[in-house]
């Protein structure tokens, strides 16, 4: 199969990276997050160029210009310039809008995304559900024409920057855990709402992600998101989108390239690391891993297009958790002590970056539903072994 792109793909793809020579600036570049008021103003210049609302209906402010890929493409170019990515507003949240929301939401808040007027919290996990995200029990029960919402969410990334909450909820405790669930999109703003700093550790010491608690918060019930308790399927959906367009393939490819570039420069002990067997060899089996990477991440690209990606999403979400560690950990062997060296150290490899990469492919394999629940999905639905 040819994974090549067309002239016309192949084209956008240049004008892209010539936009990024030009506008990705250091204040920019370095987080996917669009969570500082640079990185907003950078996703602003996106929207100008009509590049946040390609391959959307021309309804809902969308442009069928320049190709259906286009989007994903845009996505794959920011994430390996380390940019802020568009992955979590257009890929995930108005991919979900356009086909489960509502016409109001639909005539809402697609032009607004379009427009990049207000960032999104994804806003799911809790402390007593993570991975098995249908045991959450933040709560709405609907009064009149508003849910209130009464519960807490644990590790909202950009909470403290967003405008919107794409809110998992529990409408129905009665039901089977899976079918009580709704999706609701609530204002930052609601009185009601209280957000409380958690820190990661990463290579500026600490990344920033969020508790939010929901206190006797009213929401107007045109912001359900398709269905009462459908909303489980919906979600299932947006973790499609998320597990190709947040969590991408294509970061690993550039940091494979930076080691490989580093090995052929680098002597230990007197002795060039390109010239080890052992370490060639390596670096041999690595080059094969990660080529599979890119055409899985590639493979779920070309179904988007068409239809929503979902064992396919999967296996990608899989293999690059995977790789991820794998890559992890082979730059730290190469590297030895100095590998642990962290940002400001004269002598750290890649300016300390190494150490942080370690770090976050744990963050990478738990992220959206995680390693493990994408292997069940491939085990399920593609090789149709039972379920457990
Ligand atoms: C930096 C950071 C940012 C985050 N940002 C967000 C965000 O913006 N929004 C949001 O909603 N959440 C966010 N999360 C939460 C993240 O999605 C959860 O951490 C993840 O869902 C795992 O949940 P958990 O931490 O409760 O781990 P657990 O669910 O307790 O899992 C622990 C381990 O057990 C494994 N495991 C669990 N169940 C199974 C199973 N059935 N089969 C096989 N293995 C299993 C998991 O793979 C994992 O390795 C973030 C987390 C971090 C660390």
């Amino acid at each position: 199969m040819n994974f090549g792109l067309n002239k016309e793909e192949e084209a956008f793809r240049s004008e892209v990276r010539e936009f990024l020579a030009e506008e990705l600036t250091d204040d920019v570049a370095g987080s996917i997050f669009i969570d500082t008021p640079e990185r907003v103003a950078f996703i602003d210049k996106l929207a100008e160029r009509g590049w946040l609302s390609m391959g959307f209906p021309e309804e809902y402010g969308g442009s069928e210009r320049p190709m259906p890929m286009a989007q994903y493409i845009l996505n794959q170019e920011l994430e390996m310039a380390h940019a802020p990515i568009v992955g979590k507003n257009v890929g995930v949240i108005a991919n979900t809008i356009l086909h489960n929301g509502s016409e109001e939401l639909k005539k809402e808040f697609l032009p607004k995304i379009f427009r990049n007027e207000g960032q999104w919290a994804i806003t799911y996990t809790e402390p007593e559900a993570g991975t098995d995200l249908a045991s959450l029990q933040c709560k709405a029960v609907l009064d009149g024409d508003e849910f209130v919402i009464n519960g807490q969410k644990r590790f909202i990334t950009s909470a403290h920057f967003s405008e919107y909450f794409w809110t998992a909820v529990r409408t129905d405790p009665d039901s089977p855990k899976h079918k009580g669930i709704s999706l609701l999109i609530i204002d930052k703003d609601s009185p009601g709402i209280t957000i409380t700093p958690m820190y990661c550790v990463g290579s500026a010491g600490a990344e920033r992600t969020n508790e939010v608690f929901f206190d006797d918060v009213r929401v107007p019930k045109g912001r359900l998101v398709g269905e009462m308790n459908r909303g489980w399927y919906y979600i299932m959906e947006a973790l499609d989108y998320e597990r190709f367009t947040i969590i991408s393939f294509t970061p690993m490819i550039k940091r494979f390239e930076r080691l490989v570039e580093w090995v052929k420069e680098t002597t230990i002990n007197g002795r060039r690391l390109k010239d080890d067997p052992v370490v060639r060899r390596r670096i041999a089996k690595m080059a094969v891993l990660i080529e599979i990477g890119r055409m899985l991440e590639l493979r779920c690209i070309c179904t988007a297009a068409v239809a929503v990606p979902n064992i396919e999403s999967a296996m990608n979400k899989a293999w690059g958790g995977i790789i991820g560690s794998e890559l992890s950990d082979m730059a730290l062997d190469f590297m030895g002590a100095y590998g642990y060296l962290w940002k400001g150290s004269e002598h750290a490899p890649f300016g300390g970056d190494t150490v942080d990469q370690y770090l976050m492919s744990g963050h990478s394999r738990v992220a959206a539903a995680g390693v493990d629940i994408a292997k069940g999905i491939v085990a399920r639905r593609l090789l149709k072994l039972p379920h457990q």
